[in-house]
């Protein structure tokens, strides 16, 4: 069992405080899904978790353990891993050397070497196209490598920054496939929306976040949830 648990969490850019109390958990075998408009402090809250903008208060912990005591390579070797929004991937590597790099992050070089043939299994395309340079993947290929780079790292925790955006629609189903499979799998998935259908088909709990803190935070089939992302997405500043 893993669990992360953000408690109250402050962060921003320099001086700029843009998130002031972000309160979740994600477990084991369970996808959570932060929701809120453009600005909430969405992609933020992630970064701070997983080591690139600084807490500033609150907790964030795995399994007990504190993240803000951790270098973002630390964190990312105790298991949390990010794929950033627009499929990070690098471009001109081919496919093998992005699920290699992916591996640096693996406490366990022997796993993450198993983990490569894992993803070969799970993703054909990757297998197909391994020596091939990640540029020549389609956009929804890219995003699959992005999370597969994630994966060889041998992660608890899986945050994903809005992985349908920019895709057509046939390949967010896939997309959404494979977060279903991950959760099954056992992973904590931690999910950052703004389709807010995506979300609620994906997700487990979802947190709304407006303005940098937490306002509502339910199982994804509570009644009242809609109208609490109706408030958060039409709220004054
Ligand atoms: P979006 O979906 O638009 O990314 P979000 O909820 O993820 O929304 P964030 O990206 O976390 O929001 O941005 C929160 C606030 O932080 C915004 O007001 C944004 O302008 C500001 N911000 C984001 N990046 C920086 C930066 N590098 N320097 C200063 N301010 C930033």
């Amino acid at each position: 069992m893993t669990t992360l648990e953000v408690q109250g969490l402050a962060t921003g850019y320099g001086d700029l405080r843009v998130v002031s109390d972000a309160t979740f958990r994600a477990d084991s075998g369970s996808v959570t899904a932060l929701l809120g408009r453009n600005g909430a402090g969405k992609t933020t809250t992630l970064r701070a978790v997983a080591g690139l903008n600084k807490i500033t208060a609150g907790s964030a912990t795995l399994d007990g353990a504190d993240l803000s005591r951790m270098a973002p390579y630390r964190r990312a070797r105790a298991g949390i891993a990010y794929v950033q929004e627009g499929k990070r991937v690098f471009r001109s590597r081919t496919v093998e050397d992005n699920l290699v790099l992916g591996t640096y992050a693996c406490r366990d070089q022997a796993r993450g070497r198993t983990l490569i043939k894992e993803m070969y299994e799970r993703f054909p395309i990757l297998a197909q196209r391994r020596k091939q340079p990640a540029a020549s993947l389609s956009g929804g290929q890219q995003q699959m490598l992005a999370i597969a780079q994630a994966l060889v790292a041998d992660p608890g925790v899986l945050m994903l920054d809005e992985p349908s955006a920019g895709l057509a629609p046939a390949i967010v189903g896939q997309v959404l496939d494979v977060i279903k499979d991950l959760r099954a799998g056992g992973l904590a998935v931690l999910l950052v929306e703004q389709a807010v259908d995506f979300a609620l088909a994906a997700a487990d709990r979802v947190v709304v976040l407006n303005v940098g803190r937490t306002v509502y935070s339910a199982r994804s089939d509570d009644p009242g949830l809609r109208d609490a992302i109706q408030r958060a997405y039409m709220a004054e500043e």
